[in-house]
């Protein structure tokens, strides 16, 4: 009896070990993915309002390019310049709606690409 709850804690413990390697080999792979479409952005600011009424921790730095001044707390509820108040998201989370030169973004580039190229760029 005694081998048995042995047993069947060790198979317990190692599904929740493959389990946890499993769901750590996730995690790097959603982290790889943010990277990559981190990468892709040009910093054109246009997510951002830039062209229109821009978010108020919108940056425009010397070699006209954009920076968020809150970047790694920037998800939630944000105001624009004009006061408007808007959530600040993911930018994958808003790929397919339309922003005020939007035909700047990189990223929307690069998901409108057909694959063959995809793998070349
Ligand atoms: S808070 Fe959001 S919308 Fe505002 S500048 Fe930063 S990333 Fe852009
Ligand atoms: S519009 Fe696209 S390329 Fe421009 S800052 Fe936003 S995510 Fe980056």
């Amino acid at each position: 009896m005694r081998f048995y709850f042995l047993t069947r804690n060790r198979i317990i413990y190692e599904s929740a070990m493959n389990k946890n390697s499993e769901l750590k080999r996730y995690l790097r792979h959603l982290k790889f993915k943010e990277n990559e479409w981190e990468n892709l952005c040009i910093k054109c600011g246009a997510c951002c309002g830039a062209y229109d009424d821009p978010c108020r921790h919108l940056k425009k730095s010397g070699n006209n390019k954009f920076h968020c001044r809150i970047y790694s707390n920037r998800l939630g509820t944000r105001k624009t310049v004009g006061g408007e108040e808007f959530d600040c998201v993911l930018v994958k989370e808003i790929m397919h709606t339309y922003w005020k030169n939007d035909c700047l973004c990189a990223c929307k580039k690069y998901l409108k690409m057909p694959l063959s190229r995809k793998k070349n760029a």
